[in-house]
């Protein structure tokens, strides 16, 4: 079996990251400045059971309306188009007005698995899961992970996840 994946979220909440961690390789530019990944970069992981081709996209622009930010959005809008799964990424504990921009912009019909990284910077494990509730609220995700990229912690829960949906 191979799934297709895209990978989307908000500049900086890890995408790149969790990309090199699932293929094992660094790919994908990862930075602290939003907007690094231009393009669609795109990585191939193979196990026993399953490929994947992962998509990770350029964050979705919803803060400005110029020409660069409308194809970047555009060309999310492609990778989404004929993928298996999307990995919405968000960052622990912190859900902004850009991740509910980009949450309204996932075709209704596409199963999207909430990723929720960073894991390692939430001193407060108790908040975990009202904040899942709060997210949930706005949309029914198909699963939920809580994971760290940069660490790896629980990057096997999700590929298990995504087996499951193919
Ligand atoms: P992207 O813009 O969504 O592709 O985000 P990047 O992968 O470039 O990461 C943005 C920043 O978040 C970088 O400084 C990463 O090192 C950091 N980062 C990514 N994943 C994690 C994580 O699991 N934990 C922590 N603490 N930082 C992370
Ligand atoms: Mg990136």
């Amino acid at each position: 079996r191979t799934g297709f994946v895209a990978i989307v979220g908000r500049p900086n909440v890890g995408k790149s990251t969790l990309l090199n961690r699932l293929i094992g390789q660094k790919i994908s530019i990862v930075s602290r400045k939003a907007q690094t990944t231009r393009h669609r970069v795109t990585g191939i992981r193979s196990d026993e059971d399953a490929q994947f081709v992962f998509v990770d996209t350029p964050g979705f622009q919803t803060r400005h309306r110029n020409a660069l930010n409308r194809t970047m959005n555009r060309s999310v809008t492609q990778a989404l188009a004929d993928v298996d799964v999307v990995f919405f990424v968000i960052e622990a504990g912190r859900f902004t007005e850009d991740d509910r921009k980009v949450l309204e912009l996932l075709p209704e019909d596409a199963k999207v698995v909430l990723v929720i990284n960073k894991i390692d910077r939430l001193k407060d494990k108790a908040r975990l899961l009202p904040f899942i509730d709060e997210v949930r609220s706005l949309r029914e995700f198909t699963e939920i992970v809580p994971l760290s990229a940069e660490r790896g912690a629980n990057v096997d829960a999700l590929v298990r996840a995504t087996v499951a949906l193919l």
